[in-house]
């Protein structure tokens, strides 16, 4: 089969990646506030399945005396195109109940925004002690809809990029640098 898409530039290199995920995880653990028993609760939120890698290299990066639990959800973005549909529909939800909680939802890429604040709509809904939100990647002149981002690892220009957990109709989340595709 011909393929449509084919691997262009490392717009982000697995380096700078590292870096900012260490710094990222230092800043959520200092704003992470301390419970009644005296320890720094928060359940990290990962959006299936680009957010995954991101997810795993963050946490890790948390300092171990945290008190940290991780869940998932699923959600509809992008279908085998590049273009969003709009449609959000919520295919796989939390195990744990977030009330109460110091919840940090992390995500993969905000691009109109559609998605993650009908997430962020849905997750303060069930009354957490604190929501904030974690994205890798920005492209904050897409936005369509306003939407909270309390830690951003890169501002991204209006391109379409895969790798670190990020895909094309399902190919290249396993490479390790983001990249853009092109036609081809
Ligand atoms: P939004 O609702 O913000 O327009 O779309 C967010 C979702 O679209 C992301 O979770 C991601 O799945 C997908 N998306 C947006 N831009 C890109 C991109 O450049 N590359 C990839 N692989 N997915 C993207």
């Amino acid at each position: 089969m011909e393929q449509k898409y084919a691997l262009d530039d490392v717009l982000i290199s697995r380096g700078e990646i590292e870096k900012k995920t260490a710094e990222l995880a230092a800043k959520v653990a200092a704003d992470t506030p301390v419970s009644a028993n005296g320890k720094k609760e928060l359940i990290v939120v990962g959006i299936l399945t680009g957010a995954v890698f991101f997810l795993t290299d963050l946490v890790r990066d948390l300092p171990e005396e945290m008190d940290v639990r991780v869940d998932f959800m699923s959600v509809s973005s992008y279908g085998n195109s590049t273009k969003s549909s709009g449609v959000v529909r919520i295919f796989h939800d939390l195990k744990t109940n977030i009330e109460g909680k110091n919840v940090l939802v992390v995500e993969d890429i905000v691009d109109t925004g559609r998605t993650f604040a009908y997430l962020l709509d849905l997750l303060h809904s069930r009354n957490p002690a604190s929501l904030r939100t974690c994205v890798l990647l920005d492209k904050s002149a897409r936005r369509e809809t306003e939407v909270r981002v309390d830690y951003c690892g890169f501002n991204i220009p209006d391109a379409f990029v895969v790798g670190y957990g990020l895909d094309c109709a399902g190919m290249w989340r396993h490479l390790r640098d983001i990249r853009t595709v092109r036609e081809g």
